[in-house]
């Protein structure tokens, strides 16, 4: 910390015992006050910060944030009618964290669920849209005879995902990545054709690096308990299997906010008492001091916390932790990260040929064109566009195409919207194009990753009361977030 500053102190607080009472057990009279500092306004903060006045309500918790408004990423516009997602725009309820803190916070009602037609990416195919063979979900095929009628596969490509039940498994645990696993498995055109423009969709990762175990270690699992991705589907029990037209990602499990993101941010920042909050409050540093406890940098005040929750991306959190724990901060620094942009685009339904039966478009590495997606909003959830209308978010760049946010704002708006009007069969202008941009907000698990994390967590359990905690560790989406905070407020808890 900087020298000449103001020295704040937020004491561990202990109420005195009362003194006509003097015959009681004093240590039994004490109630201590503990104060948690939390640093990121995002939503793995705010779980955090929630969490902990769960566990102790008397907990004096504080969240530094750094800019204007919580949220971080998860960011929700108006314009015009239309509902704007600038990032996120639903979360999955297979891994629960999420859907159960809606629940605690009474948030449940406000959520909706995705539209029930048109369940289904389509994928590019030179040039043409083709659906995703009916029942692939991510990684498991669905039925033989869509696979055999796709025109996304040519006939050898087809018979060689058919073949993959015959392929022997592999019982080793040692990482791959996901273009080995999918080759592996499914064959060259499989993987290229169908599982990396889904799977690198999802993640706006480079397959030849993603790390299986780190990200979809559950399908490995799969491939070593059932021998066969394809067989696993059939051993299941018949609910799990998809029994109707979707296909892609499990869309049934999607909820998204009907008022946007931001109405579950202000949900959870409501629930902390007034005073918890402290925006345009960059930490600088944190310093351990005696006692367990420590000094939180930020600007010109100084606080002193029973415990410190860093919830901030790997390199803003490397940055933070440079004067206390330099190999942790480097080990952080260390976590590879890809930027990606996204182009927001407000239409009139008329200009528009194509039929629109599909929740986006995902387009294969080997098609060469300047587009990772385009997600059909309006299609997906309800509420997104105004009657007649249609909103579009067009996702470009990633990690396999980086060059594209080299580009200025209105070169990647022409690009992308050339996109659109040649895929979608579009004529005229939009009525509404907004672009944002995510430069390196997606931390990328490469191969090792799971081992660079339990580094990083040894490195952390070093020093008492404090913890990590993000998307940078053990998973991105909204819900390994929250789970992410939370633990890190149980842990912290605990620690007391
Ligand atoms: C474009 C995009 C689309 C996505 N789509 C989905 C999706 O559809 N579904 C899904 O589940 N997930 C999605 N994700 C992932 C998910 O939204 C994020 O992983 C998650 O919201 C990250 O939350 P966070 O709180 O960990 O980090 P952030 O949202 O990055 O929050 C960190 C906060 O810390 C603040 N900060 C930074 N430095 C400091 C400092 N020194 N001091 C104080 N504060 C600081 C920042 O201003 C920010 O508010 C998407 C992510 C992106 C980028």
């Amino acid at each position: 910390c900087v020298s000449g500053i103001i020295l704040l102190v937020a004491h561990t607080f202990q109420s005195a015992p009362a003194k006509q009472k003097a015959t009681t057990d004093m240590a039994s009279q004490m109630k201590t006050t503990r104060s948690v500092a939390v640093i990121g306004g995002g939503i793995t903060g705010l779980a955090a910060a929630h969490h902990i006045r769960e566990l102790d309500d008397s907990c004096n918790v504080v969240v530094y944030e750094s800019s204007d408004s919580l949220g971080g990423v998860l960011q929700t516009m108006s314009v015009d009618g239309y509902l704007i997602e600038r990032s996120a725009d639903m979360f999955t309820t297979r891994d629960s964290s999420a859907i159960d803190l809606c629940q605690r916070l009474g948030f449940e009602e406000q959520l909706i669920g995705t539209n029930k037609q048109h369940r289904r990416p389509l994928i590019v195919r030179d040039g043409q849209l083709y659906p995703m063979p009916t029942g692939w979900s991510m990684l498991v095929p669905g039925s033989i005879g869509s696979v055999m009628k796709s025109p996304l596969l040519g006939f050898g490509g087809r018979i060689r995902v058919l073949l993959e039940r015959f392929v022997k498994s592999r019982q080793s645990t040692e990482d791959e990545s996901l273009a080995d696993f999918a080759r592996r498995r499914f064959g060259k055109q499989g993987y290229q054709r169908i599982i990396q423009p889904l799977i690198g969709g999802i993640y706006t990762a480079d397959p030849e690096k993603l790390s299986m175990k780190a990200t979809l270690e559950v399908y490995r699992e799969l491939e070593r308990k059932h021998g066969s991705l394809w067989r696993s589907r059939k051993r299941r029990q018949p609910r799990d299997v998809s029994s109707d037209k979707s296909s892609g990602a499990r869309y049934d499990m999607f909820l998204t906010p009907e008022a946007g993101m931001q109405s579950l941010v202000k949900c959870i920042a409501d629930s902390l008492p007034e005073g918890s909050i402290r925006l345009n409050s960059p930490v600088q540093s944190l310093e351990s001091i005696a006692g367990n406890r420590w000094k939180v940098c930020s600007g010109d005040s100084v606080m002193e916390y029973d415990g410190v929750i860093v919830t901030l991306g790997a390199s803003a959190a490397a940055e933070v932790m440079k004067t206390f724990d330099s190999e942790m901060s480097g080990l952080l620094g260390s976590i590879p990260l890809a930027g990606a942009a996204i182009l927001a685009v407000g239409i009139d339904r008329s200009q528009i040929k194509h039929p629109l039966d599909a929740f986006g478009i995902i387009v294969p590495q080997m098609e060469d064109r300047p587009l990772i997606a385009i997600s059909l909003s309006s299609v997906k959830f309800a509420g997104r566009a105004p009657d007649g209308k249609v909103l579009l978010r067009v996702f470009v760049g990633g990690a396999t195409q980086p060059h594209v946010l080299e580009w200025d704002d209105e070169t990647i708006k022409q690009r992308a919207w050339e996109q659109v009007c040649e895929l979608l069969e579009v004529t005229g202008e939009p009525e509404l194009m907004e672009l944002f941009r995510w430069d390196g907000k997606m931390p990328q698990y490469h191969l090792r990753h799971v081992e660079l994390v339990d580094q990083i967590q040894n490195l952390s359990d070093r020093h008492s009361s404090f913890e990590l905690a993000g998307n940078a560790y053990r998973g991105v989406g909204i819900p390994a977030c929250v789970e992410s905070g939370e633990t890190a407020a149980q842990r912290i808890f605990d620690s007391f």
